[in-house]
């Protein structure tokens, strides 16, 4: 199997090594990682400066690269004729901190699985549900276990998996679900401070609202020490709202 693998917390990140080093036993695998850690950039690209690729050395002696651009680039990058050619899966991750409810539409490492769907590449993100518990072996284990399950099944074209694993030791850990988008989002999100010059300025932060107890929700499987495997696809139309909005008869010609 040739597995690309890049995040958003960068090259050097512990998530990104715990993640090649497992891989490492389903096949070849490349990495490609930002240069520094671009958290929360989404699904930015890179269109008015170069790219650069800066080899590197991988802890097996093997070569991978660190860029200038975003995650989405990297996966552009990685999947062109003049880097790596198509893989035959994409995993982004294993980011620190999770990706639950709205954190995906803001996450470069969800942005990257993604940037692969459109690519028309198998591919997951992947996230241990903890900022501060750097617990990456369960997840690394647990990627391995998907990348295997994904080469058996295949993934439907235009479609990803987003996989939160909770922030536990393996044996604690309670099972898989198959969960849908939760609907954790945050509340508060601009601190308005003030610097020791007197000068206004705005902090974004926010709480997270965590309605973990929604069933079938992405937290809620996190709250019950499941991993979340949440199927995502790129097609954003609301087939609800679709409906509803053909029936206003919008009709206006300018
Ligand atoms: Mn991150």
């Amino acid at each position: 199997m040739t597995i690309l693998i890049t995040n958003d917390d960068g090259i050097h990140a512990a998530g990104l090594l715990a993640l090649y080093s497992a891989l490492r036993q389903l096949g070849t695998v490349t990495a490609i990682a930002p240069e520094r850690p671009r958290s929360a950039c989404g699904h930015a690209i890179t269109l008015h400066k170069p790219l650069r690729l800066r080899p590197l050395q991988m802890p097996d002696g093997q070569t991978g690269y660190a860029t200038n651009g975003t995650p989405a680039d990297c996966v552009a990058l990685g999947v062109s004729d003049h880097v790596g050619g198509i893989p035959d899966l994409v995993v982004s991750g294993i980011n620190l901190g999770p990706n639950l409810g709205v954190d995906m539409t803001y996450s470069g490492t969800v942005a990257a699985a993604m940037e692969a769907a459109i690519c028309g590449i198998p591919s997951f993100a992947i996230s241990v549900a903890s900022h501060e518990k750097a617990e990456f072996g369960p997840a690394a284990d647990f990627a391995c276990y998907l990348a295997d399950e994904i080469a058996e099944h295949g993934l439907r074209k235009a479609s990803f998996l987003n996989v939160n694993v909770p922030p536990v030791p393996c044996g604690e850990i309670e099972g898989v679900s198959v969960t849908r988008q939760g609907r954790m989002r945050y509340s508060n999100r601009i601190e308005k401070r003030t610097d020791p010059r007197g000068g206004v300025y705005y902090w974004l932060t926010g709480e997270r609202v965590d309605h973990s107890r929604q069933p079938g929700g992405d937290a809620d499987a996190i709250a019950g020490r499941r991993v979340s495997v949440t199927p995502v696809r790129l097609d954003l139309t609301d087939e609800d709202l679709l409906e509803e909005l053909s029936a206003w008869g919008l009709d206006w010609s300018g």
